[in-house]
């Protein structure tokens, strides 16, 4: 009969047949049933045994992630912007790229007073922007939008397991939205048909990834229909691809939009771009170029 392993051997085995530490760490934890930020009582505890029962639970895990699918999606959850988010194959997993946008965001929204600013989140999936907005600003009204229900149920139940109030609704994009919101963030498809990081991403849902064959089709979308839905000086702000900021800049370059600039994420690539929408009948500094 085999000694029963200790936690410490079961990490080196799993590690030893490549696969990413990281991952292997927060797949222990939780056979063990701890919190994956539980690296520290990991550390201590790596000389006890591995129960039975942990083992064949890790072995499950393990055999997942080895068949590629995201840590994120066999853990059920993911920590952004300081929260940790539940995440299941409904849901696009957000990633550190986004949190980018949120910090930008948050820069961007009027401070606190008199008047509550209000914030749309618009393909919120599993509520990612939108709920770390909220708990950045309780201050702020936060709306989020998708066009998939299924996602919904996602952001509401983050929503409701971290205590924090967004408006989460059916929709899509902009189409019969009446409100007029000092600001618009979203994170949409923007990967194109033939890209070929996707079949590296099979594991989501492909309507969260693609949109057309240059990836564009929904960031158009957004920008044609947000002017209507944004007060006067109110921004509009897109994650996109790394390559996509020439693109996304050419369609704000004209009225009513002013105020056009690109963030880098921490890779070094650009990845959102925001731009301001000027008074109604005001000059946008880009309309004089057309
Ligand atoms: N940034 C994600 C990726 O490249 C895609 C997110 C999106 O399409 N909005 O995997």
């Amino acid at each position: 009969m085999t000694a029963t392993p200790t936690i410490a051997q079961a990490l080196a085995r799993a590690q030893s047949s490549g696969l990413n530490r990281h991952a292997v760490r927060c797949l222990v934890l939780q056979a063990l049933e701890r919190e994956p930020d539980e690296t520290a009582w990991l550390l201590a505890h790596d000389q006890d045994a591995l129960p039975a029962a942990a083992a064949l639970r890790l072995e499950s895990a393990l055999r997942r992630l080895r068949a590629g699918e995201p840590l994120a999606y066999i853990t059920g959850s993911v920590a952004f912007y300081g929260l940790r988010l539940r995440v299941d194959a409904r849901v696009l997993i957000p990633r550190p790229d986004t949190e980018t946008l949120v910090d930008w965001a948050l820069a961007l929204l009027p401070p606190a007073g008199r008047v509550r600013p209000s914030v749309l989140d618009l393909g919120t999936g599993s509520g990612a922007i939108a709920l770390a907005v909220r708990q950045a600003r309780p201050d702020v009204r936060v709306t989020g939008v998708d066009a998939s229900a299924e996602a919904l149920e996602v952001a509401c139940a983050n929503a409701r397991r971290l205590g924090l109030m967004v408006d989460f609704r059916l929709g899509d994009w902009l189409i019969g939205e009446t409100a007029r919101y000092n600001l618009i963030a979203a994170n949409p498809p923007y990967i194109a048909e033939g890209d070929p990081h996707l079949p590296g991403l099979t594991h989501e849902p492909l309507r969260a990834l693609t949109a057309g064959d240059q990836g564009l089709d929904d960031l158009r979308r957004i920008v044609a229909q947000a002017p209507g839905c944004l007060q006067t000086g109110g921004w509009l702000v897109l994650e996109h691809g790394f390559d996509q900021g020439p693109a996304v800049r050419a369609l704000l370059d004209s009225a009513p939009w002013s105020q056009v600039q690109t963030r880098r994420d921490l890779a070094g690539h650009e990845r959102c771009t925001a731009a301001q929408r000027a008074p109604d009948g005001g000059q946008s500094e880009f309309t004089a170029k057309k």
